[in-house]
């Protein structure tokens, strides 16, 4: 018999089982897929650390989620500066005086706000409805169209006005000359990769790979006195009021006799006519020097039932069905549902490790 039987080898079933092994629980781990570490795994190629499921950057302001993740590894300096292609333009991310420069030849702040002003005249408005109002109203016609269109209806495979306003605010805007991507105070990449953290947190623990627990529930709940789930909520009560959606991305990654091909970590393709994203270089996550790159180019896909989710689609729709499962979780008295699954929310990692944190907290073990 095991204390817990926990569903899903991603960062937060993981979290979950180191803790709870600490405090002498027994935890049998199953996973769906081949190998542990969920969204996060990193396999390593031509001595590189390959990002399998898209780049993973780590950063928090939450300095107890840092100093938690720092007794798995060690994170370098890299800091996220990712630049824009658009037809062949450069342009740096997130929208600060660089970009500004770039566009108009600005050159102070206060130049940039007049411009910016100006760019955003003819669009203001108190209460946007949807993206494409709410960019417009950050930074106006010209960022708009160069550099969040074309991507952002490419990445979510609707038009900008059939988005909600929030998915853009995330994106800083600085009048500084200031490339970081985030506003976090921590930042890095585990140095030897995401995997060896979730091995580290693991060990002891028994995992059974390639299990699916839908498919033998009955048999592994009569084995635990409690269930953390971290698959999709919806799936968990077999669709009863119907599926949650999703967009999905697939990856084609690519081994290059050469050793640098695009100078970045992270090069978004802004235009739409690009049907991929961005590509990534996973050796400058880690100022890799060997003779050879891999890159990897994300498309963003449709989503269908049996396919691996990726983003929740937080619409009005999506949100009133997840309300509903979220009643039925509720209720239960031997399941915990966690991670970005089991929530149906877009997590970073840090949300993920203080939301597993919390929970254990709540456990009382
Ligand atoms: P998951 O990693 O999805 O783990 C859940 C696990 O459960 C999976 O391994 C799955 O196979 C397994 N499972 C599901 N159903 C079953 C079942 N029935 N039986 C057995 N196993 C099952 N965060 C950042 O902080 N920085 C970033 O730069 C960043 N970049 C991202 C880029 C992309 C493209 C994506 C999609 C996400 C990114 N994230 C990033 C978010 C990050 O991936 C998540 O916060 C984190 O991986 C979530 O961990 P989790 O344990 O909740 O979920
Ligand atoms: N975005 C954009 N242009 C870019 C990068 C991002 O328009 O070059 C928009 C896009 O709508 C995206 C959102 O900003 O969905 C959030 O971007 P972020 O990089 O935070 O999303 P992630 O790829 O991490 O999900």
């Amino acid at each position: 018999m095991y204390d817990y039987l926990i569903v899903g080898a991603g960062l937060f079933g993981s979290i979950f089982a180191y803790e709870a092994q600490k405090k002498g629980k027994r935890c049998l781990v199953v996973e769906k897929r081949g190998h542990v570490g969920g969204n996060i795994y990193t396999e390593e190629m031509e001595g590189i650390q390959v990002h399998r499921y898209g780049a993973h950057i780590f950063h928090t302001s939450n300095r107890e989620v840092w100093e938690y993740m720092g007794q798995f590894a060690e994170f370098n300096r890299y800091t996220n500066n990712p630049v824009a292609n658009y037809k062949g333009e450069i342009y740096n991310l997130p929208f600060n005086m660089n970009t500004f420069n770039k566009l108009w030849g600005v050159v102070t702040p206060r130049q940039a706000e007049e411009k910016l002003k100006e760019q955003m005249e003819a669009y203001r408005t108190d209460h946007p409805d949807n993206l494409e109002e709410q960019a417009l109203n950050l930074v106006g016609k010209d960022i708009y169209e160069k550099l969040i269109k074309g991507y952002t209806e490419k990445q979510w495979g609707r038009q900008a006005t059939e988005l909600p306003p929030e998915i853009i605010r995330r994106l800083p805007v600085r009048y500084t000359y200031d490339n970081n991507y985030f506003n976090d105070i921590y930042q890095g990449i585990p140095i030897g990769g995401y995997t060896a953290i979730i091995e580290k947190m693991l060990c002891g623990a028994e995992v059974r790979l390639q299990t699916d627990y839908l498919k033998q529930k009955q048999e592994l709940d009569a084995q635990a006195k409690k269930v953390v789930y971290t698959g999709p909520i919806d799936a968990y009560y077999e669709y009863k009021y119907g599926e949650l959606e999703y967009r999905s991305v697939s990856f084609e990654t690519e081994i290059l006799d050469e050793p640098n091909y695009q100078g970045n970590a992270v090069v978004n393709y802004t235009e739409y006519e690009v049907p991929y994203t961005r590509i990534i270089e996973h050796k400058h996550f880690e100022f890799g020097t060997q003779e050879k790159t891999v890159i990897s180019r994300e498309y963003p896909a449709a989503w269908k039932l049996g396919e691996e989710p990726y983003y929740p689609v937080n619409n009005d729709r999506n949100n009133a069905l997840y309300a509903k499962y979220e009643e039925l979780a509720k209720k239960e008295e031997r399941v915990i549902f966690g991670g970005r699954l089991g929530t149906y929310r877009y997590m970073d990692m840090h949300h993920v490790v203080a939301e597993a944190l919390q929970k254990v907290k709540e456990e009382n073990f």
